[in-house]
């Protein structure tokens, strides 16, 4: 749905929107997080990554239903050097896999972080459990907004 981006400014990677995940990102830019589905009516399941065509019933009619931002941590992972170095100076930080609350057969890839805005390592790793339920948040870096996830009992 995107190609990273070395980002000049912060050196972090940010997002490329391509033409099937760009409303992902628009409806992110609004604070609300959306999933593309398959708008035939006798199917309607949810996707993702997006893409074209239905991989059930092969329709290309699509829409992108609200999710309620709500979601377990089904894994993580706290990568260790070497790093680039943007990301050095941020270690030890995590990347967690979210398993949609809406939609548990979808997981998104984000980072746990203590509130919207806060630092990329701004939790205790050691705080992380599988299974821990989330909910997202949105911080925009560099003009485009991303969904990041906190704890809903910190
Ligand atoms: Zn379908």
């Amino acid at each position: 749905m995107a190609d990273a981006t070395d980002n000049t400014s912060t050196g972090l990677l940010t997002p490329t929107p391509d033409d099937d995940g760009a409303p992902f990102w628009d409806y992110a830019a609004q604070h609300e997080l959306r999933v593309q589905a398959c708008a035939n009516p006798e199917c309607g399941r949810l996707r993702f990554p997006p893409r074209p065509c239905c991989p059930h019933c092969q329709s290309f009619d699509s829409e992108w239903r609200q999710m309620s931002g709500h979601g377990r941590i089904w894994s993580y992972v706290v990568p260790h050097p070497p790093l680039l170095p943007a990301y050095a100076a941020f270690a030890p930080y995590n990347a967690i896999i979210v398993e949609l609350a809406d939609a548990p057969h979808i997981r998104l890839v984000g980072n746990l972080v203590t509130s919207a805005d806060a630092p990329l390592n701004s939790i205790d790793p050691d705080r992380i459990r599988i299974g821990a339920r989330v909910q997202v948040v949105f911080t925009e870096v560099d003009g485009i907004t991303l969904p990041r996830w906190v704890l809903e009992r910190p």
